[in-house]
């Protein structure tokens, strides 16, 4: 496993850096947007969709604990 992947996994709030070749914005971290990671340059990651199901799953499962931790 890479370390972006390892990191995307355990780092609560991480998100890559941009991977354009040229970006118009100095390459700032990225966002999800539900299927990939996006930056304003318009690149998007290419993670294959079982590594997303296991991010989005680790999402929700980070927003669980927050949800237990408030109450
Ligand atoms: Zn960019």
């Amino acid at each position: 496993m890479s370390i972006v992947r390892q990191n995307l996994m355990t780092r609560e709030g991480y998100t890559p850096y941009c991977g354009a070749e040229r970006c118009l914005y100095t390459w700032p971290r990225t966002f999800f947007n539900g299927h990939q990671f996006r930056c304003k340059c318009g690149w998007q990651s290419s993670f294959e969709p079982a590594f997303i199901a296991a991010y989005k799953a680790k999402l929700a499962n980070d927003r669980g604990n927050a949800k237990e931790v408030r109450s």
